[in-house]
């Protein structure tokens, strides 16, 4: 049985920074990863196309100076293999790899109350024991995959674009189908569509989307920011998303009808996901929202020159923002294309899969690769999957039946020593999310030296504290205009989840004020034992 203070699950990008954040706090940590790589959500989604939407210089790591300098992105949204270099420069760099268990998936967390201690076993066959448990398990990391009638009869290909193969798959003279059009369908379109024979996309729903403005990063523009990347930095930190934008400051329909254009015209050519933030109502108020979602739905109808396809590609049935919109580099204009191929699956629904490929109530669709692009089961999936065993026997699943509730984000009653980077209950998919997992892997090194300092063995949310808190994220999002639509943000996406707001919604400079709080008041919210619970201690320190 192997021992280490604090088990990290997960060597993406959240848990390869908890490493780091935990060694310079002198605190000794392993990271167990399932995977025969590191990389976490990079390592896995190799899809043609693959790029992050937030700018390069913002998706990186702040901690060292160094490191800032010394890496040079290529382009302004960095693609997935050049992240992947990144990650493992970093692992490099710093040493980190000696800490990380490779192909070592955890199945199981138990909780040994006597001991105060976690036992997780891995796929390996080994059994680890540490006093703390961190879950850096990812967002979208749990591949949500439909199942069709007659799916195993297909007689060609089947690809899951969040579990990409390692080889090149090649599309040339292939007939392929691409289903979903979210981020990652909207992203290996165009490029499939160069090689493939033929190309038929499954809408489901029509996604907001605004043109990615990449380009190469000259020599220039990376010596200007580095030159100036601290105050980069503290921009991003103080604004509500992690991405360096501020709100505007005047209200969508206080200004006149061209100022608005402009100023929409403006955040659309250059800012990505800025564009929500152009006025500050945008995600609160729905006449505010009705304006932005026309803009754009102007824009993308521009891009389609063919009058029907535009009206299906076009959404309809929700406001921008209140669905994770898409930043692309050519989705509409794929479909001008002779071998690209709508299929309205709202209309036509899929009625099952063939030998020869896909059976809409219209038509079959000949395929020889169906991939799914069908996105995550968001936040809980890869936090539910592994059985995690709390207080009383009582497993994780169980105590989130209903949606999860945490203190600050952070950890959940009944689950002692155990905490959560970046999931449900943090800023996590509504900020820059390496914004956030820098905020949590160092507060909670801070937190865990605090606590060995003071002689704790044991720390548990409070229930009156989760509930309070989850009050309060739900308050929040009722706030915006979130609870419009289905989305990954709420489950309500996903058959028999319960359909609960997640992610606080209040923006990352606000939930930093909360994280400052709670630590300024010796961790309210959490109870801490000097002795464990089970033992009937005499010595618990109640701060609600
Ligand atoms: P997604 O946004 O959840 O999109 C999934 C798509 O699959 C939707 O179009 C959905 O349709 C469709 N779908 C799901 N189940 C289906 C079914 N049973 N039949 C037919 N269609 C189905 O997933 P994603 O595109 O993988 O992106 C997820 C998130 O990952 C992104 O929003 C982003 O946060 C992250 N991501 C980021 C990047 C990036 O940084 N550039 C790239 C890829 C992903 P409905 O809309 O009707 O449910």
């Amino acid at each position: 049985m192997a021992q280490t203070e604090t088990l990290i699950v997960g060597a993406g990008l959240a848990g390869l920074r908890a490493l780091y954040a935990l060694r310079e706090k002198g605190i000794s940590a392993v990271v167990l990863e399932a995977s025969d790589e590191i990389g976490g959500v990079w390592n896995h989604n190799r899809y043609p196309g693959a790029r992050c939407d937030v700018e390069s210089f913002d998706y990186s790591y702040s901690f060292s100076k160094d490191l800032e300098q010394e890496w040079r992105w290529s382009e302004r949204y960095p693609t997935q293999p050049e992240i992947l270099r990144y990650i493992n420069h970093v692992a490099d760099r710093f040493d980190l790899r000696r800490d990380v268990v490779l192909n070592a998936r955890v199945n199981e967390a138990v909780y040994d109350e006597d001991r105060a201690v976690w036992m997780a076993t891995t796929s390996d066959g080994r059994t680890w024991t540490a006093n703390t448990l961190m879950l850096c398990l990812g967002q979208l990391s749990a591949p949500k995959i439909p199942s069709y009638p007659g799916q195993e009869d297909f007689g060609g290909e089947v690809i899951v674009s969040a579990m990409w193969p390692r080889r090149k798959v090649d599309f040339s003279g292939k007939r392929v189908g691409i289903i979903g059009t979210g981020s990652s369908g909207m992203q290996m379109t165009p490029v499939i569509a160069q090689t493939a024979a033929h190309l038929t996309v499954f809408q489901r729903t029509a996604n907001y989307s605004l043109p990615a403005a990449n380009a190469p990063l000259t020599d220039e523009e990376d010596a200007r920011v580095k030159a100036n990347y601290a105050t980069r930095r503290d921009q991003i930190r103080n604004s509500p998303t992690g991405l360096g934008f501020q709100p505007g400051k005047v209200k969508t329909l206080d200004v006149s009808d061209e100022e608005r254009e402009a100023a929409l015209e403006k955040s659309y050519h250059r800012l990505g996901f800025g564009f929500a933030l152009t006025f500050p109502d945008i995600l609160l108020d729905a006449k505010a929202n009705a304006v932005a979602s026309d803009f754009l739905k102007r824009k993308m109808g521009e891009r389609v020159a063919d009058p029907v396809l535009r009206k299906k590609l076009v959404p309809n049935d929700h406001g921008f923002g209140t669905r994770r919109p898409s930043v692309d580099g050519g989705y509409f204009e794929a479909f001008a294309r002779d071998n690209v191929e709508l299929s309205d699956i709202r209309e036509h629904p899929i009625v099952a899969f063939t030998p020869e490929g896909i059976r809409t109530d219209e038509k079959l669709h000949e395929l020889d690769i169906v991939i799914f692009a069908t996105g995550f089961d968001a936040l809980t999936g890869a936090l539910l999957k592994p059985r995690i065993v709390g207080r009383d026997g009582r497993t994780l699943a169980e105590k989130w039946a209903d949606g999860p509730l945490t203190q600050l984000g952070l950890a959940t009653a009944g689950f002692p020593n155990m905490v959560i980077v970046a999931g449900p209950g943090s800023p996590s998919v509504l900020s820059n999310v390496i914004v956030s997992i820098e905020e949590h892997a160092d507060w909670y090194a801070r937190m865990l030296a605090t606590f060995r300092a003071q002689g704790i063995v044991e720390f548990e949310a409070t229930e009156v504290a989760e509930k309070t808190w989850t009050d309060y994220v739900q308050q929040r999002a009722q706030e915006t205009l979130y609870g419009t639509a289905n989305s990954f943000y709420n489950g309500g996406e996903v058959a028999g989840k319960p359909r609960v707001f997640m992610p606080f919604s209040g923006g990352v400079r606000h939930y930093r004020q909360h994280l400052q709080k709670c630590a300024d008041e010796n961790y309210s919210g959490f109870e801490k034992r000097k002795t464990p619970a089970a033992q009937k201690s005499t010595e618990v320190h109640r701060h609600a």
